[in-house]
């Protein structure tokens, strides 16, 4: 195992003012991603998990740069981004990527699927245009597209060739670190297996480090090496893949497996969560998640739980039972 960290995040917040009358005055904040640590290993692949407006989506923009971070770290490779000049932030772009869920929609449909692959090489100007063709028929091979398909257009090709183009955009850039933000989630479970294997050799085969984001803790079990779930812009659990599914100790995290679909006749119920995720904007005092927990007690809606080590090397959760 890789033990060598290539993103490190600490203390990571992002709180979007909310604007409300006549000339838009803030009055209140919508605290989406509040005070998260995680670190991901070199080469493996590390799964945010939560339910939508748990703030996942916000922490993978934050990485990036695309939403300014409110407070905390981010370092890549133990260089902090905040110290980086725009310029060094400009030349360190191509080797950071996001796939998104929807590829269709990143498309321009009027442009072919070969230029839209290897226009940001140009804009990058990582290569000539003599050797853009080689280069994007070598990265949609690997991404498993025919480049007999170069000249073809967006609307030409299905939910999972889409998603593959998308990855290929990102991948012919040779990043070391990609963000997939609910990839497969519009996509029918027999193209999801595909995608999914694809991930697994990027890793395997070149080495790419990926965040990957999802709300489904099935998914993940296939195929991330670690896992952070994430509550209401905080984490409550994170752990190695193995560990976690093998001991789920916090109750959100028990009530997102008991939403997955067993075949095992012997798996114990778990007990899924009650109501709706409550508004950021006015989180629950105490454990964020109390008003949904069915073990919550008076401690939990007065005490914040803290993320601690408990049990297996790596293994942290939040809560006051655990
Ligand atoms: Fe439930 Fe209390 Fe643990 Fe929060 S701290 S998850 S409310 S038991």
């Amino acid at each position: 195992m890789n033990t060598e960290f290539l993103i490190e995040v600490e203390g990571l917040k992002k709180h979007f003012p909310i604007r409300d009358g006549l000339f838009g005055q803030e009055t209140g904040l919508l605290r989406a991603v509040d005070g998260v640590s995680f670190k991901i290993r070199q080469g493996s692949i590390f799964g945010l998990v939560g339910e939508s407006g748990s703030g996942k989506t916000t922490v993978g923009r934050s990485l990036l740069g695309l939403y300014e971070q409110t407070a905390g770290r981010v370092k890549f490779r133990g260089v902090d981004l905040q110290s980086l000049t725009s310029k060094q932030l400009t030349a360190l772009r191509p080797k950071m990527q996001l796939v998104f869920q929807d590829p269709y929609s990143s498309l321009n449909p009027r442009m072919r699927i070969g230029d839209a692959i290897g226009e940001a090489m140009l804009a990058h100007k990582l290569c000539s245009a003599a050797e853009l063709r080689g280069k994007v028929d070598e990265v949609m091979k690997i991404c498993g597209l025919s480049p007999q398909h170069y000249n073809r257009f967006p609307h030409e090709f299905s939910g999972g060739q889409r998603q593959r183009i998308g990855i290929a955009r990102a991948l012919i850039l040779k990043p070391d670190f990609i963000i997939a933000d609910e990839p497969i989630s519009a996509l029918d479970v027999s193209i999801q297996a595909q995608i999914i294997n694809l991930f697994s050799d990027l890793r395997d085969d070149h080495g790419v480090t990926f965040l990957f984001i999802s709300h489904d803790l099935g998914v993940v079990e296939h195929l991330c090496d670690d896992i952070a779930v994430m509550y209401l812009g905080q984490i409550v659990e994170t752990a190695e893949r193995d560990t976690l599914f093998r001991q789920p100790l916090h109750p959100y995290t028990r009530a997102l497996l008991a939403a997955v679909p067993t075949l095992d006749p012997d798996s114990k119920p778990l007990a899924m969560a009650q109501g709706e995720i409550p508004d950021p904007s006015k989180p629950p005092a105490g454990c964020r998640y109390h008003t949904r927990c069915p073990q919550a007690t008076e401690r939990c809606r007065r005490e914040i739980p803290q993320l601690r080590d408990v049990g297996e090397a790596g293994h942290r959760v939040a809560c006051h039972l655990v």
